[in-house]
């Protein structure tokens, strides 16, 4: 059902872009990615011509929708690098990561252990933790960033203690593009006894992931910012853990036997999936998945690297541009013009039909820890080509003649 993918001509990928239609230069792929045709059209029958719920077989489309759903998980497994029965669909990354909190943090921490983070996380991943610190009374430690805008892992290593329970880092941060060497913060994190939470959100889309090789514990990320659909992400636990994690939420289709005085719950996975499920969004995230696999992962990495060292490039040649993030950052390229702000820049940039994000990326922390309240972010995707980059360079260079 996959349509094949080339990328030799960018324009082709492009072109399966509806969202795209009319030359708009879209740069706020890590904030949501453009839908692929492929993508909607496999949203379109699931939810017309193969439409069903699942779970409840007693009917052929029902069955064949199940199949379908199930085959789903498979895929985000397989693109994981994991197994099925490790898959829980979530509604997105910050679900799946106050699910970990809630169930994981709830049953395995207690006041005394600890919880490392970083300077460079999205709220996502620290405002959970801070919940579940209320809850429970966990400590919150805080990783430095290296000059260049990287998790300090020489510094994770100096402060992480036999007290600390979980790490929790981003693989790609969605301000500065910089990327976690994952396996090494997993072995810092195993050293000490704890767990690796990743949050892949911005990897997902870009870098060829392996859950194994990497090692870590757990893994979340959305499908609607690696082109599929929105309201529908995953975590991927590794199984031991997850087969111990308590349920979250109590429903249908979570349990095993109901009864007034007692229930009992189904295993892992679908213990922690409470109701119908988001079916179509399933559907539409393992053509996202095959669309972006038939791209190929590499060539994503490869393509979006070469955009960004490009684009961070041309901006150093400015004397009014201050460039956050390391030189090798992955599709992500924040920045600040002087005497400009973000939000004056990004709404001319939308009147010349560029779409650039502009505020704290919901990492205000990273904001205060930089020195500014917004910082002005272009990041990439695989539909992205030089003139996006000449259409973003020529709309900076209007805000700089309007401004002064
Ligand atoms: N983590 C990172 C690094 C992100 O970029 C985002 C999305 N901006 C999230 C978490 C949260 O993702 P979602 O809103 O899809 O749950």
């Amino acid at each position: 059902m996959t349509t094949p993918v080339t990328i030799n001509a960018e324009s082709a990928v492009k072109a399966q872009f509806p969202g795209l239609a009319g030359g708009w230069h879209y740069l706020d792929t890590a904030a949501s990615a453009q839908k692929p045709q492929a993508v909607i059209e496999a949203t379109v029958r699931a939810m017309g011509a193969d439409y069903a719920t699942v779970h409840r077989g007693v009917y052929a489309r029902s069955a064949e929708m199940t199949l379908a759903f199930e085959a789903a998980r498979r895929r985000v497994a397989e693109f994981l690098g994991g197994r099925e029965n490790e898959i829980v669909f979530t509604r997105g990354a910050t679900e799946a990561i106050n699910l970990v909190a809630q169930t994981w943090g709830v049953q395995n921490l207690k006041a005394g252990d600890r919880i490392l983070l970083s300077t460079l996380e999205h709220h996502s991943n620290i405002v959970p933790w801070q919940l579940l610190r209320d809850r429970t009374g966990v400590a919150i430690d805080i990783c430095p960033l290296t000059e260049d805008g990287r998790i300090d892992l020489a510094a994770a290593e100096r402060i992480l203690t036999p007290a600390h329970k979980l790490v929790a880092f981003a693989h790609v941060s969605n301000v500065l593009g910089s990327v976690l060497h994952v396996e090494h913060a997993a072995g810092l994190a195993h050293a000490v006894g704890a767990k690796l939470l990743v949050d892949g959100c911005q990897a997902a889309p870009r870098i060829a992931l392996d859950v194994a090789a990497m090692d870590c514990d757990f893994y979340v990320f959305s499908a609607h910012k690696l082109y599929g659909p929105t309201g529908i992400g995953a975590l991927w636990a590794r199984g031991e853990i997850l087969d111990a994690m308590p349920p979250w939420q109590g429903g249908g289709a979570m349990i095993d036997r109901v009864m007034f005085e007692k229930t009992t719950f189904a295993p892992a996975p679908q213990r922690f999936e409470a109701g119908t499920p988001a079916i179509i969004e399933a559907i539409g995230f393992a053509a996202a998945v095959d669309w972006l696999e038939a791209v190929g992962l590499d060539t994503a990495e490869r393509h979006e690297r070469r955009l960004t060292a490009r684009l961070r490039e041309e901006l150093a040649r400015r004397n009014d541009v201050t460039l956050f993030g390391p030189a090798d950052s992955a599709g992500i390229v924040s920045f600040a013009l002087d005497g400009i702000h973000p939000h004056d820049l990004g709404t001319i940039l939308d009147e010349e039909g560029v779409a650039i994000r502009a505020g704290h990326h919901c990492a205000q922390p990273l904001m205060d820890h930089l020195g500014v309240p917004a910082t002005a972010r272009a990041s990439f995707g695989l539909y992205n080509d030089e003139s996006d980059i000449a259409a973003l360079l020529k709309g900076i260079e209007r805000a700089r003649r309007i401004f002064g």
